[in-house]
């Protein structure tokens, strides 16, 4: 059996979900459906989900909610007259339901959820599948945090029930209380993910705009060459990293089951697009893939005889604590500890991060460096074999430009290198050059 999960732009208008229909169509194995809201039909249009998030704020400020939801309704109106379904689904009665639902959420999840739901209800019709509403499979704790283990018990039952076609929305569940709870946004892919586990899938098919995983970004590298084969830590290393195809968290419910994910062209279908596969593979590509990010910080901190000082770590790491800030990286030397930091984590709180630090190691010297950018050269090829940093390295120094920090894992799955922010095209150029290209 397959799980088919369609995004935004396959889900966007009434004749993209007659794309999708044909694929689902096209493959006997393809019963199970999970679906995103309909996202952008042309470079400025707007996502519905953005839609959706803008009236439950806009409302919050007083602006008529009615007014706000009429042009997200009219798009569901429009896609269900495309489909030739409008006498299936009951639209008004559930639109009427929505606006008294947003108007009484105190959170904007119940909004975000919607774009989702409508959409699954609209390709269920067409396709004469059932809908299975994400809130009966998906259940997330009264805080938020996703439930998985739970999750997979009752999604099984719930879904093993039919075999002959169901369309769940993505993106959404609830609370044992009814709640509904979102993941964060691109989060129909993690949906996609629960579904094939539940039910055992044997493969995850992910259907987008693109033909799968590219080996750097094509922003940044002119034409870039395709990763035909991803081992799941290749692609977490890689989707951590910034290259967003899928969710990062998508990996882990197919993980736990060995279930391979296939990212799939809906506008090219015929495209093998990008498998993700479980174990190491065995191939002859040194590197797999390039991805990176702009936005850092490092925090340099020296203090003689740090070595020495027992629990020294533990007291610089309760400052980050208790400011609840995350980092990136802690390379260090004998007398010398530096944090790399995403901007994003420090806020406006720089301030009490450098005031918590000297408080708790009274450093002899600090120094804040801003505007770094992090690149990730991936792939289980370099394992075992010499000469991959040297080669990285080099390529580097030959265009010029300063490594500011160095990080290998022992898994030896990957180099990650801080540049300064203005070298990062140029870097990852360069790498791509030595050994992609
Ligand atoms: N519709 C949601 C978003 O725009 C979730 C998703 O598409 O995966 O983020």
């Amino acid at each position: 059996m397959k799980v088919c999960k369609f995004g935004g732009s396959s889900m966007a208008s009434g004749e993209t979900v007659k794309r999708v229909a044909e694929i689902i169509r096209s493959d006997e194995e393809r019963k199970y459906i999970v679906v995103s809201a309909p996202g952008k039909r042309f470079k400025e249009d707007i996502k519905i989900t953005d839609s959706l998030l803008n009236a439950y704020r806009e409302s919050r400020k007083g602006t008529p909610l009615a007014g706000l939801l009429q042009p997200i309704f009219d798009r569901f109106v429009g896609i269900a007259a495309d489909l030739g379904i409008s006498d299936k689904v009951d639209l008004p009665a559930i639109f009427h339901e929505i606006e008294e639902g947003i108007a009484a959420s105190p959170i904007p999840d119940y909004a975000a959820a919607q774009g989702e739901r409508l959409s699954a209800m609209l390709l269920a019709a067409y396709l004469g599948y059932e809908f299975v509403d994400a809130r009966e499979i998906v259940r997330f704790a009264e805080d938020g945090q996703f439930n998985a283990e739970y999750t997979n018990d009752i999604a099984r039952k719930r879904l093993s029930a039919n075999t002959s076609g169901v369309v769940i929305p993505g993106f959404y569940g609830s609370t044992s209380s009814g709640m509904i709870r979102t993941f964060s946004r691109g989060g129909s892919d993690v949906s996609g993910a629960i579904v094939a586990r539940a039910i055992k899938a044997d493969i995850y098919e992910n259907w987008t705009d693109v033909n799968g995983f590219l080996t750097a970004d094509p922003r940044i590298v002119d034409n870039p060459k395709p990763i035909p084969e991803l081992s799941y830590r290749e692609l977490r290393e890689l989707s951590y990293m910034g290259a967003n195809v899928l969710h990062p968290e998508s990996i882990f419910p197919v993980r736990k089951a060995n279930i391979p994910i296939n990212i799939k062209n809906t506008f090219e279908p015929a495209n093998p697009g990008t498998m993700i596969l479980p174990g190491v593979l065995q191939h002859d590509r040194l590197i797999t893939g390039i991805a990176g990010k702009k936005g850092f910080v490092s925090v340099l901190i020296e203090k003689s005889m740090m070595n020495n000082e027992i629990g020294f770590t533990r007291k610089l790491l309760s400052v980050l604590e208790n400011l609840n800030m995350s980092f990136e990286h802690l390379p260090s030397g004998i007398d010398t500890m530096t944090l790399i930091i995403a901007d994003t984590e420090i806020g406006g709180k720089m301030q009490d991060l450098v005031g918590g630090i000297r408080e708790a190691v009274s450093p002899d010297r600090l120094e804040i460096q801003s505007d770094l950018a992090l690149i990730a050269t991936v792939g289980h090829g370099m394992a075992y074999k010499p000469g991959t940093a040297s080669r990285l390295f080099t390529a580097l120094s030959r265009v010029g430009v300063n490594i500011k920090m160095i990080d290998q894992g022992s898994s030896e799955l990957n180099i990650i290198v801080a540049v300064s922010g203005e070298d990062y095209e140029k870097a990852i150029n360069a790498i791509y050059e030595e050994f992609i290209n």
